[in-house]
């Protein structure tokens, strides 16, 4: 027999005053019923950050279900020596980036400055330089400077966080940021470049990225520049302790709320009772749900019931998009040798495998780190962990001599082969933001979005994350309230 959601919010809360959920256990498949206000969905930041804000106005009957057996999401601490640790994935946080600096802060966990003294090392179109920027000529300079400011001003056009609304969003969503470079007459130096920028910030190149996408991801990062700098831009600072840690204490002032392996399997939001959430191990019948994860990583669960057209055709495009392969790789060294030559640590090459190399050091620099963005599917001969291990410090040692070969140790994070992120950070292609931007947030009955990609500000960043967070429980509470 069915009830009808009154009657069934009315049992849940008289359950929740009594202290006596889980409300029932079926013996017959072992599977747990939980009543609560609000089922969060991923404990990555934009989760975390979502149930501490419900939890702050005082929704106390929430739970947020994780499908690994962490928290942190695309943030990832790996372990090195003496307790040290390195990220695998989410890292540097830079100005204009409040929100992440504000929850990190509420969690706990201090900043310090990333490492950036000394000379960075260039290698583009063959020719190595080093120094504050790339050595190039009077022509090269102009015409990238040029066509970077003119992406800026159309950029600063765009209505805040809905690109799709811009009058000219249609042509701009059908061609891709190379071919808008190719009719502005980029020369062979500018192309390269944004190659390697977007390589780099998005794990993309221009011929796949959707011109409107990457001037969006640009306005809402706060600009070209913040996104290129390092020093005073948006890889500024790093998190004493990693920022996993961030997540990792949001958890634990969630007291119990957090739910580790068990991933959601399937929701059905039925109009006349509570959100029914499935899991492995469990049911949850919620008020509103909150899905935060990448769009693409939704795909894995089963929306019984409710999904908007538009929201379908967002999933399935951008789940079907051709990635990139990240992965993250740091070699660790006795000592920061680079520093006493005079480097930064600090490579930016289109030459694969590496793309971009920083110096990870621990603050104290007690050892050296030397963190690489490869992207092994350009390199077969990388294709294998083991032969990473022993390749990574030869490109190194091109950049920073033979020392570069006397390595500690390396440790990895392979995003390529991680069953819960299968979006990492995938540009949107031509086409797709016209047809379906709006879903990013757009809320589907009671299940609600949340997730750096659907961030306003800060799209694709850890603070984009929190951002969404925040905006998805002010959301679910205005609702809250009026039921
Ligand atoms: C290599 C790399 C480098 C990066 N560098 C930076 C950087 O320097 N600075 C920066 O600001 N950002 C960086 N980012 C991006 C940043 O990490 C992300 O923007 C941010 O962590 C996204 O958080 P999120 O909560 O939106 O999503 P996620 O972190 O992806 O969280 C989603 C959560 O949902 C869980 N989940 C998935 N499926 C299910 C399911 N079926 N049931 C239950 N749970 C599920 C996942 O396990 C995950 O924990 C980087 C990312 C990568 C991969």
């Amino acid at each position: 027999m069915t009830r009808n959601r009154r009657e069934f919010l009315k049992a849940g809360s008289a359950a929740l005053t009594l202290g006596m959920l889980p409300a029932r256990v079926s013996w017959a498949n072992k599977i747990v019923d939980h009543r609560v206000q609000v089922a969060v969905i991923g404990g990555g930041l934009a989760g975390l950050s979502t149930a501490h804000n419900l939890l702050k106005q005082g929704v106390k009957s929430l739970v947020v279900l994780e499908s690994r057996d962490r928290v942190g999401g695309r943030t990832l601490n790996l372990p090195l020596p003496n307790n040290h640790v390195v990220e695998g994935g989410g890292e540097w946080i830079g100005p204009g980036q409040d929100r992440i600096a504000a929850f990190a802060a509420e969690m706990g966990v201090d900043t310090f400055d990333a490492y950036y003294e000394g000379a960075g090392l260039y290698e583009i179109q063959g020719l190595v330089s080093k120094g504050l920027l790339p050595k190039i000529n009077v022509e090269q300079a102009y015409d990238f400077v040029r066509l970077a400011s003119r992406l800026q001003k159309m950029a600063n056009r765009l209505p805040p966080g809905k690109p799709w609304q811009a009058d000219n969003a249609k042509s701009l969503d059908n061609m891709t940021l190379a071919a808008w470079l190719d009719s502005q007459g980029a020369s062979s130096w500018t192309i390269e470049t944004f190659r390697v920028v977007t390589r780099a910030i998005m794990a993309g190149y221009p011929e796949r990225i959707s011109l409107l996408w990457f001037l969006h991801y640009i306005q809402s990062s706060g600009g070209l520049l913040r996104i290129a700098l390092n020093d005073n831009g948006l890889q500024d600072l790093r998190f004493v302790g990693g920022s996993q840690l961030v997540s990792i204490n949001a958890a634990k002032a969630l007291q119990g709320r957090v739910h580790l392996s068990e991933p959601v399997l399937e929701i059905s939001d039925r109009p006349t009772e509570a959100v029914e959430v499935i899991t492995r191990k469990g049911r949850y019948l919620a008020d509103r749900v909150v899905v935060a994860m990448a769009p693409a990583d939704t795909l894995r669960i089963d929306f019984k019931t409710g999904l908007s057209d538009q929201r379908k055709e967002l999933v399935r495009r951008w789940a079907g998009l051709t990635k990139l392969p990240l992965i993250k790789h740091s070699v660790v060294y006795k000592h920061a040798f680079w520093r006493d030559a005079g480097f930064s640590g600090n490579v930016v090459t289109d030459r694969a495998p590496l793309q971009l190399v920083f110096d990870n050091s621990p603050q104290d620099a007690s050892m050296g780190v030397l963190t690489a963005f490869l992207s092994a599917a350009e390199v077969p001969a990388m294709a294998s962990e083991f032969d990473r291990a022993r390749l990574v410090p030869q490109e190194l040692s091109r950049y920073f001599g033979p020392k570069a070969l006397s390595n500690i140790g390396y440790v990895e994070k392979d995003w390529s082969t991680d069953p819960w992120s299968i979006g990492c950070i995938t540009p949107l292609s031509k086409g797709i933001l016209t047809a379906a931007g709006p879903a990013l947030r757009e809320p589907v009955g009671r299940i609600h979005w949340a997730g750096t990609e659907s961030a306003e500000i800060g799209c694709g960043y850890m603070d984009g994350a929190v951002r969404s967070g925040e905006r998805a429980a002010a959301e679910v509470l205005a609702l809250l309230e009026k039921a």
